[in-house]
């Protein structure tokens, strides 16, 4: 695997990385052209989750992350999408979470009346179901109010990058469990998979857990307590209990692409 073996920079050289790194913190991705602006934003984020005076400090990562994704989706010129406040048949089927990103929401959650309570009977309702069977159900997701992401400024990565150019499409494979091609723009996955690498990427270079997980679980486990992300900064694993997605478990493509990426910027740090 690319990286693994390569030997520690010496400080200079660090430096020297660390100083180029800064054109391209925070700033829109260019995708295809090349890792350096990836690995500026991961060692970014491997310093914000090393400070350890941040106590949420996981849950500015995700924000960071999550902004970066809006920050550079425009610059793709994405064409006109079919989504729409009060269009939510895809807040009904399975959604995977970055670890990061559940706290911020769950903190959120607990500070209105019911939220919690609805996130616990949704998991309850949901946990059992097979991934690819959990749009069968029916339940929405626990955060969906008069169907309307009451999160929407804070959602997940996943939620951001699915975007469809047909509703009426969306009604058929989730609602009525159609075999057909989500007609998903290709713009907005690009930005979310590659943002949802750095935030996983960086969470596996400081130790953390980082494969996506069940919302669904993942909510569930955060909103218990109003401390479940320092304990899980901590060590703890909040989440052990919740379903890992299938689509980032270890030797998936996107897994490998983690690994990758945190091995050649290991050196580095
Ligand atoms: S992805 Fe489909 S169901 Fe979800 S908001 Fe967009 S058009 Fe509606
Ligand atoms: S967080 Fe919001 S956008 Fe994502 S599934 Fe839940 S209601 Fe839908």
């Amino acid at each position: 695997m690319a990286g693994l073996g390569r030997q520690p920079l010496d400080r200079a050289e660090k430096r020297r990385i660390q100083r180029e790194d800064a054109k391209w913190i925070g700033k829109p991705l260019v995708l295809n052209r090349g890792p350096r602006p990836f690995e500026a934003n991961v060692r970014h984020l491997v310093g914000l989750l090393r400070d350890t005076t941040r106590p949420h400090r996981a849950s500015e990562a995700a924000t960071f992350a999550q902004t970066l994704y809006e920050r550079t989706l425009p610059s793709l010129k994405p064409p006109p999408v079919a989504c729409a406040k009060g269009c939510a048949h895809c807040c009904n089927t399975f959604v995977t979470i970055i670890p990061a990103e559940a706290f911020r929401v769950a903190r959120h959650a607990r500070s209105r009346d019911g939220v919690a309570a609805r996130i616990t009977e949704t998991y309850a309702a949901t946990s059992k179901i097979a991934q690819h069977e959990r749009w069968k159900s029916k339940v929405p997701c626990a955060l969906l109010e008069a169907d309307i992401c009451s999160v929407h400024a804070m959602r997940p990565l996943t939620c951001r990058g699915c975007v469809s150019t047909s509703a009426d499409v969306c009604f058929r494979i989730y609602i009525e469990g159609k075999e057909e091609n989500p007609p998903f723009l290709l713009e907005y996955n690009s930005v979310c998979t590659a943002t949802a690498a750095i935030l996983s990427a960086a969470l596996k270079l400081v130790g953390l857990p980082y494969r996506s997980l069940d919302w669904s679980g993942a909510l569930a486990a955060a909103v218990v307590s109003a401390d479940s992300e320092e304990r899980w900064l901590a060590g703890e694993d909040v989440f052990a209990a919740v379903e890992v997605g299938s689509g980032t478990r270890a030797g998936t493509p996107f897994d490998n692409m983690i690994e990758e990426l945190a091995a050649n910027i290991a050196p580095t740090l």
